[in-house]
């Protein structure tokens, strides 16, 4: 929800950090009658002016590097504000219901935000329907696919084989991130740490991005799994000028490590943000290396990199079918997001076959296609999130 990366924080509602002076990052002593921690905060618009939130469970601070002591003094771990005891109905931790107070202490300890605004500012990114509409349009059936009918100067593309694509439900999406997890370890994605996430330089192919309609206080929140859009016009491709940025016959955008030579002109072309950029040679440190997937590359510095479609796995379940005489079908390759998303809001396939899971999902009325007016034609499709309008 607050895409915060690293770190625990807590939670104040722009009432209560209006009321204290404080902005995101300034340090808050909360205490409670168990103990204290301090904690950076996070001004959020929806929470209950009564109420803070701490998350449980993340990486607080590396204690055992030495400048990270130094940086974080007091304890910061959320669980010394609890009793410890256990929940008499459920024989649980008890995680709730603790009485705090909150005190400003002074000190700053920004926090790593990767999204800086949840306002899509009317560029409808992440379009929602309400219920009624929804119901109208599936009455009248199948559309185009989206961006398909404009007019473009580029010759159309032919696809002799496959041509692959995705459909997302953000109706389904619930926001969890686990096919960004997925992703990450599946495709070998280097973990950059907090100083360089804060810097705009993380590598996740894949990013939750949530945007907020509505009253700032009651808003409806829309979650948008965010990747390679794999466009027909790419406009990364055009401005490479080594051509490691290719488009495939089978519809993927490619990029090969090998030529890249990390001019960036690409990811500065790209209306998605979606090209990670290697600025390092990272760290995987020991045992870790053994969680690498030998069949990706391991990128290196100086090179760009972002979704393949999990292209390894697309090579897999073509050399299945062709063993057995026949074309890839549903359900032969999964990429890692979709077999991870508990909701199943992914759909991977053939957009060449009528009869596919991903053909009928991107035809069908609540589709549409991310910045569609900028004629970018991606292999990536959304379905809106449904939404009940109270009169
Ligand atoms: S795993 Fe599924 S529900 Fe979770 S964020 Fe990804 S798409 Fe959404």
């Amino acid at each position: 929800m607050t895409q915060v990366v690293w770190d625990t924080w807590v939670e104040v509602s722009t009432e209560t950090a209006r009321k204290m002076g404080v902005a995101n990052g300034d340090v808050i002593r909360v205490t409670s009658p168990h103990g204290a921690v301090e904690l950076p905060a996070y001004v959020s618009a929806s929470l209950h002016p009564g109420a803070v939130a701490v998350p449980i469970g993340h990486r607080y601070a590396p204690f055992h590097v030495p400048r990270y002591v130094a940086a974080y003094p007091a304890p910061t771990n959320p669980l010394a504000l609890l009793s410890g005891g256990a929940d008499p109905a459920s024989g649980g931790p008890l995680f709730m219901g603790v009485r705090v107070t909150l005190a400003r202490t002074g000190a700053r300890r920004p926090l790593a935000i990767l999204q800086a605004t949840h306002d899509q500012d009317h560029r409808e990114i992440a379009q929602h329907i309400d219920l009624r509409a929804a119901r109208e349009e599936a009455l009248r059936g199948k559309k185009d696919e989206p961006g398909h009918g404009a007019i473009s100067m580029y010759p159309p593309q032919h696809y002799p084989n496959y041509r692959w694509g995705l459909a997302i439900d953000a109706d389904r999406c619930v926001g969890c991130g686990a096919c960004a997890v997925a992703c990450q370890a599946e495709n070998n994605v280097a973990v950059v740490g907090k100083a360089q996430a804060a810097y705009g330089r993380q590598l996740h192919w894949m990013r939750i991005e949530r945007w907020a309609e509505g009253k700032p206080e009651h808003p409806e929140n829309i979650f948008l799994p965010m990747l390679c859009q794999h466009c027909e016009v790419a406009p990364c491709e055009p401005v490479c000028p080594v051509f490691a940025a290719y488009r495939t016959d089978e519809g993927l955008n490619g990029q090969v490590y090998n030529r890249c030579v990390g001019t960036r002109y690409c990811g500065n072309n790209c209306p998605y943000h979606v090209r990670r950029f290697n600025w390092f040679n990272w760290e995987i440190p020991t045992p870790l290396e053994v969680q690498l997937n030998p069949d990706v590359t391991v990128r290196q510095l100086g090179v760009m990199e972002k979704c393949t479609m999990c292209v390894q796995r697309i090579v897999a379940g073509k050399d299945h079918a062709r063993d057995e005489k026949r074309k890839v079908r549903d359900g032969d390759i999964l990429t890692a997001c979709q077999q991870t998303c508990p909701t199943q809001a992914i759909t991977f396939g053939n957009l060449k076959d009528e009869g596919s899971d991903v053909t009928k999902l991107a035809h069908a009325p609540r589709t549409y296609t991310v910045l569609e007016e900028i004629g970018t034609r991606p292999s990536v499709t959304y379905l809106k999130k449904v939404v009940r309008t109270h009169a």
